[in-house]
């Protein structure tokens, strides 16, 4: 433990012998932190969410709580503070389960010694490191896989899942759903006149313009290279046009550097009866080519 010291060990234990003896043995061992000691689990849930405490000592039956939830109950109040079980000779079988639930480890009383418990603290700091490491690598993976990452906004494989949501709650409750698809016109121009790098400054800017316009149960997406759609839940294709016709406005006014200008065009249309995902999307897509087939910056609906 020398390179890791603790600062603050809470235990939540109501027999005063046995908090007794977990004191006197963390002193044997010449453990330097501090113990703080509470008997009631509301005080250990209390004292955690005001201090911070390297590794909780919990006894699962204290006077206000009993068994497995003793542990559940801390743990959702802190879940980051690593957490041993103390449990009796007669009931081992509720430290597996609280391991199992999220305790990171368990010890028997009486069976306990000073090099137990500081090997066991030692290994519950470490384990909860680990765990909160891996829980933050996948939250990364689960954003990083539903999101855009050069726009910030939602890729396809999250738009896909929304859109199916969407088109259950419309059915169900019989509401207008509409979509609008825009793509940017000669957009390879840009690229190929500007640069790449400029070419993704644009679609970055142009996802932040749809970004401001739309309203917080809209969603934005980037459907492809320099496609984007916006699902618009309860609005009818004639609201929906008015939204594409600001969006059209927006991009064509906005100075995307150095005078660089940039038009869209939009296809919308409205969920109709005998739709699917594929239908609807497919549908939008057909607009917005009559938009680019019609002379470009310009909306199209179907
Ligand atoms: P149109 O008006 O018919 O849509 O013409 P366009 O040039 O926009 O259409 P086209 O489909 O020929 O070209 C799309 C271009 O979008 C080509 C591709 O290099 C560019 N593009 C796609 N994804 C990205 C990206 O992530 N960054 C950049 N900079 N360019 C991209
Ligand atoms: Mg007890
Ligand atoms: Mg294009
Ligand atoms: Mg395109």
């Amino acid at each position: 433990m020398s390179d890791n010291p603790m600062h603050t060990v809470l235990l939540i234990e109501d027999d005063p012998g046995d908090a007794l003896l977990i004191k006197e043995m963390l002193e044997q061992q010449e453990c330097k932190a501090c113990l703080v000691t509470v008997e009631r689990l509301v005080e250990g849930i209390s004292y955690l969410q005001q201090n911070h405490c390297d590794v909780v000592l919990l006894d699962m039956n204290l006077p206000d709580s009993s068994g497995l939830p003793t542990m559940t109950r801390l743990l959702d109040a802190a879940p980051s503070t690593p957490i041993i079980v103390l449990t009796g000779l007669s009931d081992e079988s509720f430290g597996t389960d609280a391991v199992k639930s999220g305790a990171q480890d368990y010890l028997v009383k009486g069976e306990i010694d000073g090099r137990i418990l500081k090997r066991a603290m030692f290994y519950a700091v470490e384990r909860k490191k680990l765990e909160i490491t891996l829980k933050q690598t996948r939250d990364l993976f689960e954003r990083q896989a539903r999101i855009d990452y050069l726009t910030g906004i939602y890729n396809r494989l999250m738009f896909n899942e929304l859109l199916e949501a969407e088109l259950q709650r419309a059915r169900r409750y019989g509401s207008d759903l509409s979509l609008i698809m825009f793509d940017l016109d000669h957009f390879k121009e840009v690229n190929d006149t500007c640069g790449h790098n400029i070419g993704d400054h644009v679609l970055k800017e142009v996802a932040q313009l749809a970004s401001n316009s739309i309203r917080a149960h809209d969603i934005l997406t980037r459907w492809g290279g320099e496609e984007f759609m916006v699902l618009i839940p309860k609005c009818d294709q004639s609201k929906a046009a008015i939204l594409a016709e600001k969006l059209r406005g927006l991009v064509e006014a906005h100075d995307f550097g150095n005078g660089l200008q940039v038009t869209a065009s939009f296809g919308i249309t409205q969920l109709k009866v005998g739709d699917n995902a594929d239908s609807f999307t497919a549908r939008s897509d057909k607009a917005m080519y009559q938009a680019k087939q019609n002379g470009r910056n310009r909306i199209e609906s179907l």
